[in-house]
C-alpha cells in the first residue's frame, strides 16, 4: 500500500486523499482520536503491516475533522529482516569460525596429553603382556605338579626349575617396571661425577660373569667429569654392560672407555658380538624392544634395559646413541654435559 493521507470530516466521511485509489477510512482510531487528540497504530492488511496515524484538526480550538495517515512498513520490515539475515549468517560464520579454531586450538593442546594417555595405556598394555606369559608358565607348572601328588622334587626337578626361573624373571620384570615408572619422579643430582670411576665400578661389579662367559672385557683407563647423578648414571653403565655380556655371546670382547668431546663427557661400551640389525636400531630403545625375542627371553631379560638407561641420560641433559654394523658388534654411546670447572682443573 502507498503512502497517503485521508482527510475527514467530524463524522468520518471522506473529503479528501493524497492518492485516487483510497482504503476507506478506519472507524477505531477516529473515535480514539476524538477523545485522546490522536492515534497510532499498525493494522494487518493481507499480510502487509501498515502504520495508521490519525489526528484530530482543530480551527480556533474547535475541532473540524481528522487527517489519517497510512504507511506501509513492509519496506522497514524487508530492511530489518535482511539486517536479522546478515547478523544470523555473520553469527554463524562467526560461530563456525570459531567453532573451528577452538577444535583446532584445544585439539593442539590436548595432543601431547592424549599421546601421552595412549603411551601410558600402551605401556600398561605391554606390561601386562609382559607378565601374563611367566604367570601362564606358572600356572601350567603347578597343575603338572598336581597332577602327581606322589612325585618326589627330584622326579620333578625341570618343573620346579621352570617355576623359579619364571618366578625370578618376574621379580627382574616388576622390578625394572617400578624402576621406569619413578624415573621421572625420582631426584636426580647433578653434581660433578668422574666417568671413568663409574666405568671401572661396573666392570668389576660383572667381573664374575663376564668371566664365566669367557668373555674379556677391558676398561680404557681415563678421568672425565660430566654432570649427573653418580647412581644413576652407575646403573645406566650397568645395564650397557649387562645388555654386551648377554648378547655379544660368548668368547667376545667388551670395551668400555670415556673421553671429552667438547663440551661433552663420553661413555662408550662396545663389543664385537653380533650387533643389531639396522632395521631394529631405532627400536630398541623403546619399552619391552626385543631384537631376538627367544634368546632374549632365555637371558631373563625384560627389554626394558635400554629405555630405563635412555630415561635416565635424558633426564641429565644427555643422549644415549647405537653405533652398530650388523655381524661386526654394538656400540653404545653415553653423551652428558661435561663438567668444565674439574675437567679444566
Ligand atoms: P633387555 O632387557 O631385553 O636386555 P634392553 O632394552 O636392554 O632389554 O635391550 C633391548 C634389546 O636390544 C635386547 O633384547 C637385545 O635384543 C638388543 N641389544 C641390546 N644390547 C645389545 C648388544 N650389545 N648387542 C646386541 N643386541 C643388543
Amino acid at each position: 500500500m502507498p503512502t497517503h493521507q485521508l482527510l475527514l470530516d467530524l463524522e468520518g466521511g471522506l473529503l479528501g486523499s493524497t492518492i485516487t485509489i483510497v482504503t476507506p477510512p478506519l472507524v477505531g482510531p477516529i473515535a480514539v482520536a476524538a477523545v485522546e487528540g490522536a492515534d497510532l497504530r499498525t493494522i494487518d492488511v493481507d499480510g502487509e503491516r501498515i502504520r495508521v496515524r490519525t489526528e484530530q484538526v482543530a480551527l480556533d480550538g474547535v475541532a473540524i475533522g481528522y487527517v489519517q495517515a497510512f504507511h506501509s512498513l513492509e519496506s522497514r520490515d524487508d530492511t530489518a529482516s535482511a539486517l536479522a539475515q546478515m547478523f544470523l549468517i555473520a553469527g554463524g560464520i562467526g560461530s563456525a569460525v570459531a567453532l573451528v579454531a577452538g577444535y583446532w586450538l584445544s585439539g593442539r593442546t590436548l595432543a601431547p596429553i592424549q599421546r601421552n594417555m595412549e603411551a601410558q595405556e600402551r605401556f600398561v598394555a605391554d606390561a601386562s603382556h609382559e607378565l601374563r606369559t611367566p604367570i601362564a608358565v606358572v600356572q601350567s607348572s603347578a597343575d603338572v605338579l598336581l597332577r602327581h601328588p606322589d612325585h618326589s622334587v627330584e622326579q620333578e626337578r625341570e618343573v620346579v626349575e621352570g617355576i623359579a626361573e619364571e618366578a625370578l624373571r618376574m621379580g627382574a620384570l616388576v622390578r625394572d617396571l617400578l624402576e621406569l615408572g619413578t624415573i621421572d619422579q625420582a631426584p636426580l643430582e647433578r653434581r660433578p661425577v668422574e666417568l671413568g670411576e663409574i666405568a671401572a665400578g661396573a666392570v668389576q661389579a660383572l667381573e664374575t660373569r663376564t668371566r664365566e662367559r669367557g668373555m674379556r672385557m677391558v676398561l680404557e683407563p681415563g678421568t672425565v667429569w660430566a654432570l649427573g647423578d653418580r647412581a644413576a648414571l652407575a646403573q645406566v653403565a650397568r645395564i650397557l654392560l649387562d645388555n654386551a655380556i648377554k648378547y655379544a655371546g660368548e668368547g667376545s670382547r667388551v670395551e668400555v672407555s670415556v673421553a671429552v668431546l667438547g663440551r661433552q663427557a663420553r661413555l662408550r661400551v662396545a663389543d664385537d658380538g653380533p650387533g643389531i640389525p639396522l632395521e631394529e636400531q631405532d627400536r630398541v630403545f623403546e619399552r619391552f624392544a626385543r631384537v631376538d625375542k627367544a634368546r632374549a627371553r632365555a637371558q631373563g631379560s625384560s627389554g626394558l634395559g635400554l629405555s630405563i638407561a635412555r630415561a635416565i641420560v635424558e633426564r641429565q641433559g644427555g643422549r644415549i646413541v647405537l653405533a652398530s654394523t650388523p655381524g661386526e658388534g654394538a656400540a653404545f654411546t653415553v653423551l652428558l654435559p661435561s663438567d668444565t670447572s674439574a675437567s679444566a682443573d
